[in-house]
């Protein structure tokens, strides 16, 4: 897994960035989702597991809970705190089917595709890694 997550941001290709960069510009004007910010705990997590695991997590999370036709409890299925990923979620609108549609434009009532997953799981990625390197204070109040 882990190669193999090496393997993909090497391989994302410039449309991928240029959308996860627009995605996060248009999320950025949005109060409700702008407000978002990970907590220590998250961040220590993080920090611990290391970056392909938490990568990892935010695929598998996503597929389990979002990506099917019609996900259990669509609209209440992703918590507010206790992962990164799930604060993430939120922040990045890719937390139900409802959001997912209106912010990304990909239609709810059929599965996601293994490569929206994937999209999905690196935008994510990028609003984490973007909250860990404005917060370096808190990896230096660890030791
Ligand atoms: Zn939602």
């Amino acid at each position: 897994m882990m190669t193999k997550e090496r393997e993909r941001a090497v391989t994302m290709d410039e449309t991928e960035q240029r959308w996860i960069a627009d995605a996060l510009e248009r999320l950025s004007h949005s109060a409700f989702r702008a407000k978002f910010t990970l907590s220590e705990r998250d961040r220590a997590y993080a920090r611990d597991k290391g970056r392909d695991a938490i990568a990892d997590h935010a695929r598998d999370l996503l597929r389990k809970r979002v990506g099917d036709a019609e996900p259990r409890n669509d609209g209440r299925q992703t918590p507010w705190r206790g992962h990164p990923v799930f604060t993430a979620q939120h922040a990045t609108a890719t937390c139900c089917r409802g959001c997912i549609a209106k912010w990304h434009g990909i239609p709810k009532g059929r599965p996601l595709t293994d490569d929206e997953v994937a999209r999905l799981a690196d935008l994510v990625m990028a609003w984490i890694d973007r909250d860990l390197a404005a917060h370096p204070d808190d990896e230096l109040r660890l030791f």
